[in-house]
């Protein structure tokens, strides 16, 4: 039997997986990443995950004897008391695919599931920028804006498994950018790095005739989705990059401001690549939010960034995993 002490955390992304067993007091163990291969089917899909928590379990010197549970973090959309990944945009051609029964039958060890951005802000309250807190509200900032609820200790999965999708929240109804997800008006739509990076590409196209430092620096950049560009002419003084960054920062004010009013928690965390930006970005946050948000919460939420990275996903599935055998 085990020893209570070892929980196996997974997070499944869209094209990598990564595992690491994590300790009972959150630490977690060398990590290992593979391929997740979506289009090669579910089963192949299933059959990678199983052998990262093995495999991460090895890399940890230990055996699967060693491990009390297990918790797997994957993209939506699911059905998380059931377990199940229902039709995932980031892992085509899913569909229905029972993670958490095949998990738990493959290896007869409690498997906790969990939508990875809720994963993430567990991640963060239980050993990274938000522990010793009783409540968290996470932004992940990268393609889209994720989001995680985390209230009294426990995640906010809501009656149909979308609790915390806090990007999607609603910010700007008059004449509204469509989002990722096919709606209008989103917090995603005006603060992602993809929002970041199309609103200025916007302003090149349209208002900005001749040099520009920011055109440059962008044109320049080899990053995929170049937001950390437009971060970059801002320091360097571009006033078109600045006012981008500076709406980015006013709407995810308005976003912070409306999670103060709703949950009013102790604390709100930005995570993802954009928080690469800095301190000046979080403190043009923190300047907007005093100006929205009742003076109260305005004073007393802490507003800072993620402190686990890209390990806060899997460190949270183990967080999670090891809830729920304190749980059962
Ligand atoms: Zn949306």
């Amino acid at each position: 039997m085990s020893n209570g002490k070892y929980f196996v955390g997974l997070d499944v992304g869209g094209t990598t997986m990564k595992a690491a067993v994590v300790s009972d007091s959150g630490q977690p163990k060398p990590s290992v990443v593979l391929p997740t291969e979506a289009a090669k089917g579910q089963e192949h899909g299933l059959s990678q995950m199983c052998k990262a928590i093995q495999q991460a379990t090895q890399a940890a010197g230990l055996t699967m004897a060693d491990i009390s549970g297990i918790g797997v973090a994957t993209p939506g959309t699911m059905d998380i008391a059931a377990g199940i990944i229902l039709d995932p945009p980031n892992l085509k051609p899913w569909k229905n695919v029972p993670v958490k029964q095949h998990i738990q039958n493959y290896f007869q060890i409690p498997t906790a599931f969990q939508n990875d951005a809720n994963a993430a802000a567990f991640g963060e309250f239980w050993v990274g920028a938000g522990k010793g807190t009783k409540s968290l509200v996470m932004f992940t900032l990268g393609t889209g804006v994720g989001g995680g609820i985390i209230v009294n200790g426990r995640v906010v999965e809501g009656e149909h498994s979308h609790g915390g999708e806090i990007g999607h929240m609603k910010i700007e109804m008059s004449n509204p950018r469509q989002c990722g997800c096919g709606r209008y008006g989103c917090l995603e739509a005006y603060a992602s790095a993809t929002a970041v990076v199309k609103r200025a590409q916007e302003l090149l196209a349209t208002k900005i005739k001749g040099p520009s430092l920011l055109r440059e620096i962008l044109q320049n950049s080899k990053e995929e989705l170049p937001a950390r560009a437009v971060f970059e002419a801002a320091e360097k003084g571009d006033e078109y990059a600045k006012e981008v960054i500076d709406r980015t920062a006013f709407y995810l004010a308005v976003g912070t401001t409306n999670i103060m009013h709703t949950i009013n928690p102790d604390m709100i965390v930005f995570g993802g690549g954009m928080t690469a930006a800095g301190t000046s970005f979080l403190q043009q946050i923190r300047n907007y939010v005093n100006q929205l948000a009742f003076p109260v919460p305005a004073e007393r939420t802490r507003v800072v960034y993620a402190s686990l990275g890209s390990d806060a996903g899997f460190i949270g599935a183990a967080g999670c995993a090891k809830q729920l055998v304190l749980d059962q």
